[in-house]
């Protein structure tokens, strides 16, 4: 099935009691059961939910995978994938990926014995290099947020079954429009479905995608035991967010382009951070492995002061300044005091994410709109 059919389609079964075309929002917490250990496979809300379930049921199919399951926020997702490991495991991460996934790397589940290594992924022999007989995962995100960095998943994931780990893809950046990690030997995707994935800035949640029964499993239980469920509501509006992907996709990458070729020949930025560029260093493997290279653009002036870059951030209209992304509207934003404050200064240098890094989320308005606010602001 093509992609479009795909995300209109996933998950849409008519309600089994009314025809309803549209999954309805099983507002409940309990299900009336006709006889102890008797019922319709429904028994209370955090274990199983209709909504979520169709919900579930599109998160498979818009990756190729087997199975799906939908979480609270992308971080309870990903926090569920660390609670697969034991005391003394070791985890191999990408140094260069979201804040939030190194906070809870590093603040959380450090405390429980759990060790993180962050390696340069953009090179799987770096990363080949870090495999102990402890590694039991390997986390990378591609592209990167906010280098917009690619690692290439096929790589890596020959690295993963050879050390006997698992590879786990956040896929957030890409979404399933433009990458399917699974199809490159992922074992697990994670997706902020508050981004691409919903669409709309107004919701919260995170995805899990897998094809290996007994991982889903394990998942589910966790998904259960620890309770990081959405709600009834929050996966409607996902069900709903999906099925335009496609067609917002398209414009992200047309935007995206014209934005970043844009940035590229303006006289007052000196660099520019997009995988489109056939001269940037992840082209190869982007082209490789993406189907193309999406509307997340990050640069650098060519007056490297704070206060430059804050005139910019401050001066925009039709790109908003806040945290996010993958929404209908434009977004800016300042990684270093922004989403990526929970990492310490000099970590975030020496992986070269700089004070004055600004990054830009780029909507599905009239990209010459958006080309005449980005230039009135950088002046
Ligand atoms: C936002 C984001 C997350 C975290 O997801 P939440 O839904 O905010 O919990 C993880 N990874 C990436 C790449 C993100 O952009």
């Amino acid at each position: 099935m093509k992609l479009a059919t795909k995300f209109i389609h996933a998950g849409a079964e008519p309600d089994p009691s009314t025809g309803a075309i549209m999954t309805p929002i099983y507002q409940t917490s309990t299900y009336v059961q006709e006889a102890p250990g008797k019922n319709k496979g429904y028994e209370y809300a955090r274990s199983q939910n209709p909504t979520r379930k169709a919900l579930e049921d599109a998160y498979a199919m818009i990756e190729n995978a087997n199975y799906g399951l939908a979480f609270s926020s992308g971080v309870a997702a990903t926090d569920a994938v660390i609670k697969l490991l034991n005391p003394g495991d070791e985890v191999i991460a990408a140094n260069d990926m979201y804040g939030g996934s190194y906070r809870l790397f590093t603040k959380v589940w450090e405390r429980y014995g759990i060790k993180f290594i962050y390696v340069d992924t953009t090179d799987a022999a770096n990363v080949k290099a870090a495999v102990t007989a402890n590694t039991n995962l390997i986390w990378i995100e591609t592209p990167t947020n906010p280098l917009m960095n690619i690692s290439d998943i096929a790589a890596i994931s020959t690295v993963a079954k050879a050390a006997n780990a698992m590879l786990c893809v956040d896929n957030t950046f890409a979404s399933p429009y433009l990458q399917n990690p699974l199809d490159q030997g992922a074992d697990i995707i994670m997706h902020s479905a508050t981004k691409y994935l919903s669409g709309h800035s107004d919701v919260i949640q995170g995805a899990l995608m897998m094809n290996d029964k007994e991982l889903r499993e394990k998942l589910y239980f966790i998904q259960k035991s620890c309770g990081a469920v959405p709600g009834p509501m929050d996966c409607f509006l996902l069900l709903r967010g999906i099925k335009t992907l496609h067609v917002r996709m398209k414009q992200h990458c047309e935007n995206g382009e014209k934005i970043a070729n844009w940035l590229r020949s303006n006289n007052k930025v000196s660099k520019v951070y997009w995988p489109g560029f056939e001269d940037s260093t992840g082209y190869t493997v982007a082209k490789k492995q993406m189907r193309g290279f999406g509307g997340m653009i990050s640069f650098e002036l060519k007056d490297e002061s704070i206060e430059a870059a804050n005139k910019v951030l401050s001066s925009t209209h039709l790109f908003s300044l806040a945290e996010s992304l993958g929404g209908v509207e434009s977004l800016i934003n300042h990684p270093a005091s922004m989403t990526h404050a929970s990492i310490p200064r000099e970590e975030r240098i020496k992986n070269g994410l700089s004070d004055g890094l600004i990054r830009l989320s780029v909507g599905i308005e009239d990209a010459d709109d958006l080309i005449e606010d980005l230039d009135k602001a950088i002046g």
